[in-house]
């Protein structure tokens, strides 16, 4: 059977952007390869591992809520997935599912291809959930000065307390109250938020107000629906460089693209690709 099948697994999947950012590369590259949504619900999971392994599938990419839960069906860890503790790309490599994780080289490509560096820098996350594990693993591996604040303290004391267990260094944690996270934006370079909040169909929620905000600091929300989120403009408001989300999307996808096909994708064309989708709604 030819190999050549890609696919994204999550569920509820909604309308995700992975399909038609990947086929725009494979429409550019005239690559013979396809890429398809699979809502698989948590009692199909297994089910669903066991087939694609025979039916013609390079890989995969996971999303919520399987990105931890995938790792009982992998049966080799990349350093990151490892360090992360969660994967959002698989590949099928003989009797072997690999497991690897694109997110948080995905963010740090699209603040270095933005003019950021985070090494030396000192840079707070917002957000403990899967996204804010990749992001801030990365960050330390970077050699950023890293503080995280997330709502439920008990997961950024975890995310800290792994972080420097398994990287050594200090991590601060920050407490998510109005001061708590006035002290953790004090003398900051660097923010990146990595919660959902602000996302489509929350618009208005307000993480924090432009007044919290250094002045002229880099600002990156992992959100990208909407693109110009409340943070972003409250960011500019202040004379930040902002950043939206879509450049880590389209730049954990070129990762994942790399790891399965061994190319150099094309960033641009998929960051058109999801620019294009987000301007039409
Ligand atoms: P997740 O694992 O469900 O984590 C959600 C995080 O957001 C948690 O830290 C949660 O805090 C926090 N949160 C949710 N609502 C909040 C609110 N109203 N106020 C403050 N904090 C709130 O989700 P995830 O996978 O990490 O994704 C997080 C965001 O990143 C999503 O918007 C996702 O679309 C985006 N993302 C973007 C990219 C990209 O390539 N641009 C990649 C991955 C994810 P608690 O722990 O207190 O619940």
């Amino acid at each position: 059977m030819k190999k050549n099948k890609l696919g994204l697994v999550g569920h509820p999947l909604g309308h995700s952007l992975s399909p038609l950012m990947h086929r725009a590369v494979f429409e550019k590259l005239r690559l013979d390869y396809s890429y398809e949504s699979f809502d698989v619900k948590p009692s199909e999971l297994a089910y669903f591992m066991d087939i694609t392994v025979y039916k013609g599938f390079v890989g995969l990419n996971v999303t919520i809520p399987y990105k931890v839960d995938i790792l009982k069906y992998v049966d080799k860890v990349s350093r990151e997935a490892e360090l992360i503790g969660a994967v959002n790309t698989i590949k099928f490599v003989g009797d072997d599912v690999c497991g690897y994780n694109t997110d948080g080289i995905g963010c740090i490509k699209a603040l270095k291809d933005a003019g950021v560096s985070v090494k030396d820098k000192r840079v707070l996350v917002l957000g403990a959930g899967g996204a804010a594990r990749a992001v801030a693993f990365q960050c330390a591996i970077e050699g950023a000065s890293l503080s995280i604040a997330n709502r439920t303290m008990e997961k950024t004391k975890k995310l800290a307390a792994d972080i420097e267990g398994r990287l050594g260094g200090k991590v601060c944690v920050c407490d998510f109250s109005y001061d708590g996270l006035l002290s953790g934006l004090k003398g900051i370079d660097v923010l990146i938020n990595a919660t959902s909040a602000g996302m489509h169909p929350h618009e208005d929620e307000e993480l924090l107000s432009a007044d919290m905000i250094p002045e002229k600091i880099a600002v990156m929300d992992l959100v990208y629906n909407p693109l110009e989120t409340k943070l972003l403009s409250a960011a500019r408001s202040r004379g930040c460089k902002t950043i939206d989300g879509v450049g880590m999307l389209a730049r954990q996808g070129a990762e994942s693209l790399n790891i399965w096909l061994g190319i150099d994708a094309p960033v641009k064309i998929m960051e058109d690709a999801v620019l294009s989708q987000l301007k039409k709604k």
